[in-house]
């Protein structure tokens, strides 16, 4: 097979466990070859190998864009949810076929009056409007054509279930199992006692205007950011293609969430009932 190869942090091409990971595949008679853009994927690739955290995986998510071409995270980076497979641990059951392939939803953002090549329209976590003043937002959101109360808040977001442990978690959403076709729409920070995050199909679509006394606001795709007028209507909805991420078939979601988010870690696990 084919490997791409992408990371965000150029020292990391030298790791040396990243060298004899590569040396291992090119002894089985794999193909290797690094990337920087999307225009480096050459014609035949069968995998994109994201070295890093999950920021890389969000960059790797943009260089493999609608092309089909499977992403398998390598985690040499910070918290490595997305990215979840350790160094040392992949080439065996890369080698042995013993992976799945799984389907992640992402999201797809126009902005009003921005021109559609200023900015990369797809987000695999989620898509959010922030202040970028010290004035708050009023963000009005129409599900479907049907307006929500308005949004009183430093922000807004709307995840997918891949993001649910991202940004939305910080901001009190729900854990969504990763097969779950819905989106969380989630203010950031609401000046309010009465919302909570709201749990849509995914078949939804979303429209966002958003009101500042600054005058702008800044909407974010994953780790891309934009700054517009106050006024600009964003338009969100899923996306026609999806990103193919590698699944070793070891994976357990439950159990990334205990070991890296620590879920249901309590003193009293363990001890007698
Ligand atoms: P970053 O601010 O440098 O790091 C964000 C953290 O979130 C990193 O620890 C990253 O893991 C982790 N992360 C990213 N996607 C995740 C996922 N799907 N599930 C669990 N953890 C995840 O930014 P970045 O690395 O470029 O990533 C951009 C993302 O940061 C955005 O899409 C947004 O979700 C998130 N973010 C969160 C907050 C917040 O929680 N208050 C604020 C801004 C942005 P690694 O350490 O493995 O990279």
């Amino acid at each position: 097979m084919k490997f791409a190869v992408y990371v965000k942090t150029p020292e990391l091409r030298n790791d040396e466990r990243l060298s004899s990971m590569l040396s291992a595949l090119v002894s089985a008679g794999a193909e290797t070859y690094f990337i920087e853009t999307a225009g480096d994927l050459r014609e035949g690739t069968g995998m994109l190998l994201s070295i890093g955290g999950d920021g890389t995986f969000l960059s790797a998510s943009k260089r493999v864009g609608d092309s089909g071409i499977p992403v398998l995270g390598v985690n040499l980076g910070r918290l490595g949810f997305l990215s979840e497979n350790d160094i040392g641990e992949v080439i065996e059951p890369l080698l042995a076929g013993d992976y799945s392939i799984e389907e992640r939803e992402l999201l797809k953002v126009s902005a009003e009056g921005l021109a559609p090549d200023r900015y990369y329209p797809y987000a695999l976590n989620e898509v959010s409007v922030h202040r970028c003043g010290s004035a708050m937002l009023g963000v009005t959101v129409a599900l479907d054509g049907r307006k929500l109360p308005v949004y009183w808040a430093d922000g807004l977001l709307v995840a997918t279930s891949s993001g649910s442990t991202a940004y939305s978690l910080s901001v009190g959403g729900p854990i969504c199992m990763p097969e779950s076709r819905v989106l969380i729409i989630a203010p950031i920070a609401p000046h309010n006692l009465n919302v909570r995050p709201l749990v849509v199909p995914d078949h939804s679509s979303i429209d966002i205007s958003v009101h500042s006394r600054d005058g702008a606001f800044m909407f974010s795709m994953d780790n891309r950011t934009e700054t517009v007028e106050a006024g600009t209507r964003l338009s969100v909805s899923v996306a026609q293609f999806s990103l193919k991420r590698v699944r070793l078939n070891k994976y357990n979601f439950v159990k990334a969430l205990t070991s890296k988010l620590f879920w249901g870690e309590d003193v009293r696990n363990g001890a007698e009932q």
